[in-house]
């Protein structure tokens, strides 16, 4: 019976691990130290490990495997972050989070976007113009990024990266518990750039369709994309010169903690 009973809690043992090793984190970015620091601190059994100069903490909320990554700021440190989190932990979702600038004036500080669509708001093309005959931002053109699909064999072009269905409509279902402003779905600008002049703002708005400017989530998007990880961009303005609201670092811990409220009902779909 000993015996018995000894094989029974090796196997469970056996079996238990293969399924706890089968639970997909999921994966939750910041860029910065206060766009992340609530996050980490509403984990349970945190360990934190750096790969280069990217910086992931994994823990648990309400039971369920997460990893926070701290990206660091700007296009490529994103992607370089997301590659690896992907790789190092094999995420079920991304779902890349933060600040942002405001471009739709019917948005405010403290507003959240939802990114139905990002793209690479700093990639442009012109036409030649001579020497001496100066320089005309209004005029630069947008271009797609081309990267290549692994299962499709071919050179996709991808001019912007659409958010997760399901994903979207989750977030979209906690518009009323966010006590801190509108909760709408948009499209995320991304550039290592940091746009002041309200005339370039509205360009941008008018001629892009943006909703936002940051400098993360599409390059995020794009390797979740190159992996087929479903992805989610969830943004709160901090700063909008539509409205003269500058840089407020609070918003940046009221997005975790709708990020927060949004992974537990994400870890409680998944349960059901
Ligand atoms: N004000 C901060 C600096 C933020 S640097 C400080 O002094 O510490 C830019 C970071 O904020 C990026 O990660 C970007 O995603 C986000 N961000 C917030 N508002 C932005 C805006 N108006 N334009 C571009 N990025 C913005």
């Amino acid at each position: 019976m000993r015996f018995f009973k000894g094989c029974v809690a090796a196997l469970s043992l056996v079996v238990c691990s293969a399924v706890s090793a089968q639970v997909q984190p999921i994966l939750v970015q910041g860029a910065m130290d206060i766009e992340t620091s609530t996050l980490i601190q509403a984990m349970k059994n945190t360990r934190e490990v750096t790969f280069g100069s990217w910086t992931f903490w994994k823990g648990t909320i309400d039971n369920y495997p997460v990893v926070v990554s701290r990206t660091e700021i700007g296009l490529a440190n994103a992607a370089a972050a997301t590659t690896l989190g992907v790789e190092q932990f094999n995420p079920r979702y991304i779902i890349n989070q933060g600040t942002a600038g405001g471009h739709d004036p019917s948005l405010y500080r403290g507003d959240i976007v939802i990114g139905e669509t990002s793209f690479n708001m700093g990639a442009y093309k012109m036409s030649f113009v001579e020497k001496g005959k100066g320089i005309d931002p209004a005029k630069w053109e947008h271009f797609s990024v081309t990267m290549h699909l692994r299962e499709e064999g071919q050179q996709v072009e991808h001019s912007q990266f659409k958010g997760h269905t399901p994903l979207i409509d989750l977030a979209i279902k906690q518009t009323e518990t966010y006590k801190k402003g509108k909760v709408v779905k948009g499209r995320i600008g991304t550039a290592d750039q940091w746009n002041r002049e309200v005339d370039r703002i509205d360009w941008f708005h008018e001629t892009l369709g943006t909703s936002i400017e940051e400098m993360e989530t599409s390059a995020a998007a794009l390797v979740a994309e190159a992996y087929k990880v479903p992805f989610i961009g969830i943004r709160i303005l901090s700063n909008t010169d539509q409205h003269k609201q500058d840089f407020d670092p609070q918003t940046a811990v009221d997005c975790q903690l709708f990020v927060l409220d949004y992974i537990k009902a994400l870890i409680k779909e998944q349960a059901a």
